[in-house]
């Protein structure tokens, strides 16, 4: 293990009552909350009338910013920083997946800076000052209910890029299994994809000794995969819905990456993608992931080998530790095709014209990762492989 300094000061509220505790949570803040939610789903799931009779039963005066887009804009951001700004708000309540949850952050953080906010997602500024908030957290997917990390587009110059600081943790997190019940098959998906992506990328890391996050991983792994194939066919099934909440929190909340750096090339290669072409995340990690793997196995095969084993029970009998890590890395992307997830950047039409607009992009220096270091030349061999 290296060492470490563990810190994430989340209170999480989880379970079908989680709501009831928001007035007694948000009283240590001020009185002026800012709603900020998405396109509409809370409205026709019951969740946004939940959320303001919880709000109103505390006695704040609501303020609203909606229409966050999936993969959130800068643009929209600021919306809400001269919102808060303007109203004097006192606390952010991000009640949605992570889009907007991710935006929430940035609006947090911007309202105690005069610059473009674009320079805190840039790491220009040290941010050292955010609004207080909390999250309602209805989608599976990014553990953002539960670590400082955001992830905003640029719409203008076509770049997503993720930050984060010590004050961008959230207050609070209330966590009702049931509120997720209506995301739909596809989003269901994606959020399964993106918490087994955000796993797999802590656990390939060069630390060694590392046995106790190694058993968390495989264990969170293996319960998600034997638990999203029934999932998938009986969507308002409340009990699996709880299952997978909750891995998508301990999947991306620090938990993992105790003692190890693990290493996030599909995210950033992903992300320089979406900027482009706007597809959902998880989309493109399920189509990019399995060829990063195939690209990493040399760095050592025995960590790829058992993964295979013991999370996708792949014997060893008779094969070599490489045919054995190949042949994991084939079951895990058959897994995530047998829920409906896409396999290849021409699924949703991409083509090579702007790879190298990508490889730039996803190449904010002269190597990217930490397990396994690509060059540019490494980048590009991934997105024409996955074409
Ligand atoms: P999302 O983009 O927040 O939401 C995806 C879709 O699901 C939206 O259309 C949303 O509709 C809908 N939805 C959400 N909850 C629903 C519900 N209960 N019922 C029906 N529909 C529902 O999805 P996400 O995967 O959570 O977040 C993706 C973003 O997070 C990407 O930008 C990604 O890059 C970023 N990300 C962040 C982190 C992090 O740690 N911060 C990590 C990985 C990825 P509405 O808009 O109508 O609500
Ligand atoms: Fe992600």
């Amino acid at each position: 293990m290296n060492p470490f300094t563990f810190y994430n000061p989340v209170k999480l509220v989880f379970g079908e009552n989680a709501l009831d505790k928001l007035p007694r949570e948000l009283s240590a803040y001020g009185d002026r909350v800012l709603v900020v939610y998405g396109g509409g789903s809370i409205k026709q799931n019951g969740v946004y009338e939940a959320v303001i009779a919880k709000l109103q039963e505390a006695n704040k005066a609501i303020f609203e910013l909606a229409n966050v887009e999936p993969n959130p804009r800068l643009a929209t951001a600021k919306k809400g920083i001269a919102l808060c700004q303007q109203e004097n708000i006192d606390f952010i309540l991000a009640v949605g997946g992570g889009s907007v949850i991710d935006c929430a952050k940035l609006i947090a953080a911007g309202v105690y800076y005069e610059g473009d906010a674009w320079d805190i997602v840039l790491r220009k500024v040290r941010v050292k000052e955010a609004l207080p908030f909390g999250t309602v957290l209805t989608i599976a997917a990014t553990g953002s209910e539960m670590n400082a990390g955001s992830v905003i587009t640029n719409g203008e110059t076509n770049e997503k890029r993720s930050w984060g600081s010590a004050v961008t943790f959230p207050k609070v997190s209330f966590l009702n299994p049931a509120f997720t019940t209506s995301v739909p098959r596809d989003h269901t998906v994606y959020g399964i994809v993106d918490m087994m992506s955000h796993i797999l990328e802590q656990y390939f890391h060069n630390a060694s000794n590392t046995l106790i996050t190694d058993a968390m991983a495989e264990g969170v792994l293996q319960t998600i995969i034997q638990t999203a194939p029934a999932l998938v066919d009986d969507l308002h099934n409340v009990q699996l819905r709880e299952t997978i909440l909750l891995a998508g929190t301990i999947g991306l909340n620090g938990f993992l990456a105790m003692g190890s750096q693990g290493d996030w090339a599909t995210h950033d290669i992903e992300h320089a993608v979406s900027a482009v072409y706007d597809i959902p995340h998880a989309g493109g990690l399920a189509i990019l992931q399995p060829h990063w793997m195939r690209q990493a196995v040399p760095q050592q095969p025995e960590r790829f080998a058992g993964l295979a084993e013991r999370v996708f029970g792949v014997t060893r009998e008779g094969k070599s530790v490489e045919e054995v890590a190949y042949e994991g890395i084939d079951r895990l992307s058959a897994f995530w095709q047998s829920l409906g997830a896409p396999s290849k950047l021409n699924d949703y039409n991409i083509d090579d014209r702007q790879f190298d607009y990508i490889v730039a992009h996803a190449m904010a220096e002269e190597t990217l990762g930490n397990f396994k270091l690509l060059e540019a030349e490494d980048v590009k061999q991934i997105l024409v492989n996955a074409q």
